[in-house]
């Protein structure tokens, strides 16, 4: 008798998804055993950032127990997704001489061709200066840029706390916000509104790359307790993105917390063509345990204006907020069924989307055991469950994701593009 089938299980119980969107979920979830091919194939590969240690029982790879691996999948259709290694999953990945070089096995079935993001081609250059343009605050996914040259979050450091203490009001579970020695080479300063010249200008140099292959350019950075300041500093980055060309050749989105409108304006004068400011949890108990600072320092009702706000300035097409999908069920005061948790953030959907903003859901990996390995808090039900419902509140409201924001090809956590591939919308009915 043959191993039974998660692919053949999910098209049974969730037919409404794209097969598509099913295999992405599943390898999301389940991983896929380690193969020799992929340390040989992270000699050209877009690494992970973490290197893999073979477990005991399997040959070293060139002699060594530490490999590096691929950090993306990329399917033919351009489906893209976060690679992980988990030993009792039903998919491989091997090598052959398909149009890809790599096939995706269930078991013994064949399921899909594969390949892998490639090693960026300006990642191993250096600016004029000398820096190596993967330092100069930008990293990317397929299809977008990601450009970060503030990475410092003051919510981690709010002053004004007992005896002239600073609080820690971060996201709880934000760990890239921390600031540390990451802004020392970008000349980043707690509470300065100015990014350094230089650090822009190297950062440009990196974006005007001929071969990025990119189409967006995201800009995003730590939170400032100002959000005036904030958006003044986004306001004077997207100043020299638009003098240096960048706005024309690249759908520019500004990541920021919830600035005021004055300064969307501006960007929006400038060509910035998007805005993404994060809520990260819909349930407004959830969202001030999980996001102290957003909620004391902004507030819930500010942070849903600010995005309604952005709607007015950039377009019903044009506004995403994030959310981090399981946050609500980590920690103490966590909402105790998961179907709690299904259920408020279906709700940010029927709220958002018919004002045209778009809720975009990643995967909360929590870091477990002593290897450290990562586990999403959503069950692989709920995921699919959650994408199904905003996928169909997307399509009632004429609404779907806008590909020149966010396309299949950097979305490696999320399935919203996924669902809306090859449908035709994006403005509401008449
Ligand atoms: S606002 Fe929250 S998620 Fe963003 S960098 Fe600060 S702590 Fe992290």
């Amino acid at each position: 008798m043959s191993a039974p089938s998660m692919l053949d299980d999910l098209a049974a119980r969730f037919p409404a998804s794209p097969a598509a969107a099913r295999l992405k979920a599943a390898l999301l979830f389940a991983g896929v055993r380690y193969d020799p091919c992929l340390p040989e194939a992270a000699a050209w590969a877009f690494p992970n950032y973490m290197p893999f240690t073979l477990p005991p029982g399997l040959p070293a790879f060139e002699g060594q127990r530490q490999v590096q691996l691929p950090y993306l999948l990329r399917m033919a259709d351009d489906t893209q997704v976060r690679l992980r290694i988990k030993p009792d999953s039903p998919f491989s990945v091997r090598k052959t001489e398909g149009p890809l070089g790599f096939e995706i096995y269930e078991h013994d079935r064949k399921v899909a061709d594969t390949t892998f993001e490639p090693r960026l081609p300006w990642a191993d250059q250096l600016t004029a200066d000398g820096t190596p343009m993967r330092a100069t605050g930008l990293s990317q996914h397929g299809d977008m840029l990601v450009m970060n040259v503030a990475p410092g979050c003051e919510y981690f450091v709010v002053p004004g706390g007992e005896g002239g203490r600073s609080r820690n009001l971060s996201c709880t579970f934000c760990l890239y916000g921390l600031p540390d020695q990451r802004m020392k080479p970008l000349g980043q300063e707690l509470f300065v509104i100015d990014v350094p010249r230089p650090t822009i200008a190297r950062v440009i140099e990196a974006c005007q790359h001929p071969e990025t292959h990119a189409k967006q350019l995201y800009m995003v950075g730590g939170s400032m307790v100002d959000m005036a300041q904030e958006g003044d500093r986004f306001v004077r980055i997207a100043e020299q993105l638009a003098e240096a060309g960048l706005t024309e050749r690249y759908y520019v989105a500004c990541g920021s917390g919830a600035i005021p409108r004055k300064q969307m304006e501006q960007m929006k004068a400038l060509g910035v063509r998007g805005a993404c400011f994060n809520l990260e949890v819909w349930d407004p108990a959830q969202f001030a345990r999980i996001c102290p600072g957003k909620n004391s320092i902004v507030g819930r009702a500010r942070w849903i204006e600010a995005l309604e706000d952005a709607v007015d300035v950039f377009g019903p097409n044009d506004v995403m907020t994030a959310f981090v999908g399981g946050a609500e069920l980590e920690g103490e005061g966590a909402f105790s069924d998961p179907r709690q948790a299904l259920e408020s953030n279906l709700e940010a959907g029927e709220t958002l989307i018919p004002k045209g903003i778009q809720p975009i859901f990643s995967l909360h990996w929590k870091v477990t055991g002593k290897n450290r390995g990562e586990e999403p808090l959503y069950s692989l039900d709920m995921f699919l469950r959650l994408n199904e419902g905003l996928a169909a509140i997307r399509r009632r409201e004429g609404r779907l994701i806008n590909p020149d924001f966010f396309t299949r090809r950097a979305a490696y956590m999320q399935l919203e593009p996924d669902y809306d591939e090859g449908l035709e919308g994006g403005a509401p009915p008449a």
